[in-house]
C-alpha cells in the first residue's frame, strides 16, 4: 500500500513544540512556548476541585454551560458595549485554536481566498489549506508591524472570502488603532468579506491603550467571528479553553463544524470560569497592569544587552533584534540561545511566507520575577 498523499505537504512539527523540547532537553529556561509559569487565581483552582467533586463531570451542553456563556455576555457588554445573546452568539470552544478553525471550516469553500497578515500566528495557514482555501499573505511593516492598508487592499480579490486579524499580536505585540479599524470599515462595506477577529490578548494591552475589538463597531460585528481565550486571561493555558462571540447567523454556522470537532468543552473549568467572572471581574481588569510591570521589568534587565526593540504594545511577548550579536539566521539563533546560552525563544521567521529582513526572536514575558531575571542573566552577556 502507498502511503496517503500529505495534506499538508509543507508542515511540520509547530515551533512551540520543537522549542519546548529543545528548552526541556537542554534546560534552558523556555521564554519561548508563550505559557505562564505561575498559577491560576486560587479561587478559580478551587472552583474545579469542588465542580468536579460534586459531580459536574459529565457532558456540558454543545454550545457552553448557560452560566459561561452569561458572563461572557456580561463582560463583552461591560467592555465593548455591545448586548450580545448568550443563546445565540457565544459559543464556549476547547481553546481558540478549535474555534478558529471551526470559523475557517464554516465559511471557507475550495478555492475561496483568505488574508492572513504575516507574522501570522502558525495555526492559521494549515486550517485555511485543510479546508480548500489559498492563504494570501499580505506583509506587516517592521520594525512597528503596522497594517499596510494599501498592501491590504490591493491583495482582495473577487475571492477573497475571509481576512484574519490579531490584536494585541503574537507574535509582534503590535495592536491596531482607531484608525486601522476605520480604514478596515471603509475597505470591507459594500462586501461579502467576513472577518475572524483574534482577540486572545485582549486583556493584556498597555500604555493605557484600549482594545478594539471589533464587537464594539456594528459595520465589523455583522460579518466577524471574534474569538478569545482564557487560558491567556487565567493563567490556564493548559486548560485549551475559549470561546466565540458571532451574530446569529455566523454562530449557528460555526457550531455545525464546532458540534462534530469536539461536541463540548470540559463541564468542570466551564462552571469555575463561570464563578470566577462573577464574583471576581476585577481579575482581567486588572490584567493590562499586570502584564505591563512583567514588560517592563524584561526590557530594562535587556537593556544593558545587545538585542533592540519597540516595547510590545500588547500580548505577553516582545520581539527583539538581535542583529549586533550574531549573523546567524533566526532558526539557528535560537537553537543557539536554547543549547549554548540556556534560554528558548521563537524565531519569526517561520510565521512569514516572505521572512523579514531583520533578524528577530520573540521572547515570552508571562513569567515570575525570578525566571525573567534568571533568562536576561544570560542574555545581557551576549
Ligand atoms: N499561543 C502560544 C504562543 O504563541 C502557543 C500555543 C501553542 O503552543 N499552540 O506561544
Amino acid at each position: 500500500m502507498r502511503y496517503p498523499e500529505s495534506k499538508l505537504p509543507d508542515v511540520g512539527t509547530t515551533i512551540f513544540t520543537v522549542m519546548s523540547q529543545l528548552a526541556a532537553e537542554h534546560n534552558a529556561i523556555n521564554l519561548a512556548q508563550g505559557f505562564p509559569d505561575f498559577n491560576g487565581p486560587k479561587l478559580l483552582l478551587d472552583a474545579v476541585d469542588k465542580y468536579v467533586s460534586s459531580g459536574a463531570n459529565q457532558y456540558a451542553p454543545m454550545t457552553g454551560v448557560a452560566e459561561l456563556r452569561e458572563q461572557i455576555a456580561i463582560k463583552v457588554q461591560r467592555l465593548y458595549g455591545r448586548k450580545v445573546s448568550a443563546n445565540n452568539e457565544i459559543t464556549v470552544t476547547s481553546g481558540a485554536t478549535e474555534a478558529i478553525y471551526a470559523a475557517i471550516a464554516a465559511v471557507v469553500h475550495p478555492g475561496d481566498e483568505v488574508l492572513v497578515l504575516d507574522p501570522a500566528f502558525d495555526c492559521y495557514n494549515p486550517a485555511i489549506v485543510l479546508n480548500g482555501g489559498v492563504a494570501v499573505h499580505v506583509q506587516l511593516k517592521p520594525p512597528t508591524f503596522a497594517l499596510d492598508w494599501q498592501a491590504v487592499a490591493a491583495a482582495i480579490t473577487t475571492k477573497t472570502k475571509l481576512i484574519i486579524f490579531n490584536t494585541p499580536h503574537n507574535p509582534t505585540g503590535a495592536v491596531m488603532s482607531s484608525a486601522d479599524l476605520q480604514q478596515l470599515t471603509e475597505l470591507v462595506r459594500g462586501t461579502d468579506i467576513l472577518l475572524i477577529g483574534d482577540d486572545v490578548y485582549e486583556h493584556i494591552i498597555f500604555d493605557g491603550a484600549e482594545h478594539l475589538s471589533f464587537v464594539k463597531y456594528d459595520e465589523l460585528y455583522q460579518r466577524s467571528f471574534v474569538i478569545s481565550s482564557f487560558g491567556k486571561t487565567y493563567h490556564v493555558t493548559g486548560w485549551k479553553i475559549g470561546y466565540c462571540v458571532a451574530p446569529a447567523h455566523l454562530t449557528s454556522e460555526f457550531r455545525k463544524v464546532h458540534q462534530f470537532l469536539n461536541f463540548c468543552t470540559a463541564t468542570p473549568l466551564q462552571y469555575a470560569l463561570a464563578d470566577i467572572m462573577a464574583k471576581q471581574p476585577q481579575h482581567y481588569l486588572q490584567l493590562p497592569e499586570f502584564y505591563q510591570r512583567k514588560r517592563d521589568l524584561f526590557n530594562q534587565l535587556m537593556a544593558p544587552g545587545r538585542f533592540s526593540g519597540i516595547p510590545a504594545a500588547g500580548s505577553y511577548f516582545q520581539v527583539l533584534d538581535y542583529s549586533q550579536i550574531s549573523d546567524l539566521d533566526d532558526m539557528a539563533f535560537c537553537q543557539y540561545l536554547t543549547e549554548e546560552v540556556g534560554v528558548a525563544a521563537i524565531p519569526i521567521s517561520v510565521f512569514c511566507k516572505v521572512p523579514p529582513k531583520m533578524r528577530l526572536v520573540r521572547f515570552c514575558f508571562a513569567k515570575s520575577d525570578e525566571t525573567l531575571k534568571a533568562a536576561c542573566e544570560k542574555l545581557v552577556k551576549l
